[in-house]
């Protein structure tokens, strides 16, 4: 039996499969286009997913259906399920009609085109070459800002953007409460004789088609169903999911330093598991699978530094991971100290659990300092190394090891890095509330796993997008607290670090 019984909604829902099915072979197309699809037809591909989403703001924009969704707003018998199609709907009808087709427009051309000029700019790494296109994108951001509305800060209009509801304030003041301590703990890591700004297995080539074969094995042991579930490899990791009985994450690999494909495919692995446990009920509806980017990195960060981090995952695939980089001596001691390393570096996708918090810091500050007009894009490579000099005591050679190094602005993405912050500290929340029924420290934890997954499916997964963040939260007794996680990293990097 449905969960979905009120008429207004069912049709609502009857309507929305049209959208669903738009949004469905975009998706499809989308992870075409970054895994399998022959470079050269990135032009036609471009061109097919811009039209479908004209013809998906139109099909949305239906007079019959907005009033059908503003019916809905106003009945008071609607569950849990039901209202919460109409928040989701409420929202996307928000985005749509107070943002000016005229303006959709170019700021889909900018930004596809952004893309492009920052690739080139970060090949030859020159900041000039971006500049204007880049000064052109954070405009644009404050135009939307202006047409989506705010309180306090523009920057709140495109905070909410990515999580429902985040505010400047929450933000700032989670930073404030993480940043003196973070730094404590920075600063006594790199004063222990257990310091080390390198691990061996970092300049380790590998084997290619055995690491391949090992990520299989993993999730393998993670989730049996590969009728449901496929790996695949692309320039950079990503989830994504096109019903409840298809989702796919990639991975990547380089020729040394092979946490980064392991540890990638299980974070991937822990977005997925959101989709893959979703209630079946929510297939083809607006709220199938989850929608805050805070509660699905806190799933896939999860994944990645409590289990993936563990000696238990590390006892378990050993032998795997000696096969993959040719050294029987491998011991778990050695493999546990190299994906357990602090220590600053310039890139944030390879930063630790300690200081990748840093470089979100200064993203944000930066965001908001542009946003808000106290900053100009022409300063941000001097800006952004001064910061990092502050933060973490490194500064880039180089502007493609700086300000150029992430993809997010170019695709004209402003008020999302702030999710990833946010998503890891949770992550450690579930972490508590889990350790109740399996010990992340003990031998056993790796076949505990079923264990885990249906906690995570109870609590979390089975509702999709039927709660916000913070009604999540209620739901499960809980509220957001940071002193959970730095606590955590407190008591672990002490132990690692002897201090
Ligand atoms: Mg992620």
């Amino acid at each position: 039996m449905s969960v979905f019984k009120n008429k207004t909604i069912l049709s609502i829902l009857d309507y929305y499969k049209n959208l669903w099915a738009l949004s469905y072979v975009s998706g499809v197309a989308h992870w075409d286009l970054e895994t399998y699809m022959p470079a050269k037809g990135a032009g036609p591909r471009g061109e097919a997913l811009g039209r479908l989403s004209v013809i998906r703001q139109k099909m949305f924009l239906d007079k019959d259906f907005v009033s059908l969704i503003h019916k809905a707003e106003k009945d008071k018998t609607l569950n849990d399920q039901e209202k919460a199609v109409v928040r989701v709907m409420l929202r996307a009808l928000k985005f749509y009609t107070r943002l000016p087709s005229d303006f959709v427009e170019k700021f889909e051309k900018v930004t596809n085109i952004g893309t492009v000029v920052w690739r080139e700019a970060k090949e030859k790494d020159d900041f000039k070459i971006f500049e204007e296109t880049l000064s052109q994108i954070f405009e644009m951001n404050k135009e939307m800002a202006d047409h989506l509305g705010y309180k306090d800060s523009p920057y709140d209009a495109l905070l909410d953007q990515f999580e429902e509801g985040l505010t400047v304030r929450e933000v700032s003041n989670f930073f404030d409460t993480i940043k003196s301590p973070l730094s404590g703990l920075l600063v006594k890591i790199k004063k222990s004789d257990n310091y080390n700004k390198s691990h061996f297995l970092e300049r380790q080539a590998y084997d290619k088609e055995k690491l391949a074969k090992l990520n299989q094995k993993i999730l393998k042991l993670f989730w049996e169903d590969f009728g449901r579930f496929r790996l695949d490899v692309s320039s950079h990791p990503f989830t994504t999911s096109f019903s409840n009985t298809d989702t796919r994450i990639t991975t990547w690999y380089h020729k040394e330093d092979f946490a980064r494909s392991l540890l990638a495919t299980v974070h991937e692995f822990g977005h997925a598991l959101y989709d893959l446990q979703s209630s079946p009920d929510l297939e083809m509806t607006p709220i199938a699978g989850g929608s805050s980017l805070v509660i699905h990195e806190s799933q896939s960060r999860f994944w990645e530094n409590f289990v993936g981090r563990s000696e238990s995952f590390i006892k378990k695939f050993l032998p795997d991971m000696q096969s993959a980089v040719h050294d029987s001596q491998l011991t778990v001691d050695s493999v546990s100290a190299y994906f357990n390393k602090v220590s600053p570096s310039l890139l944030r996708v390879e930063a630790d659990e300690v200081t990748y918090h840093f470089h979100i810091m200064l993203r944000a500050e930066i965001e908001k300092g542009l946003i808000e007009g106290k900053l100009k894009v022409k300063d941000l490579p001097e800006i952004w190394n001064g910061l990092m000099k502050e933060y973490l005591g490194v500064t880039p050679k180089k502007d493609s090891e700086g300000v150029l190094q992430d993809v997010h602005w170019s695709g004209g993405m402003v008020g999302y890095f702030p999710t990833y912050s946010l998503g890891t500290f949770l992550g450690a929340q579930w972490e508590k509330e889990i350790s109740q029924i399996a010990n992340f420290k003990s031998q056993s934890l790796i076949s505990n796993i079923k264990t885990i997954e249906n906690y995570l499916k109870e609590h979390i997964h089975k509702y999709g997008s039927t709660y916000t963040l913070q009604e999540l939260l209620v739901k499960n007794n809980m509220k957001f607290d940071p002193t959970v996680n730095l606590k955590y990293l407190e008591e672990k990097y002490s132990k690692i670090y002897d201090f």
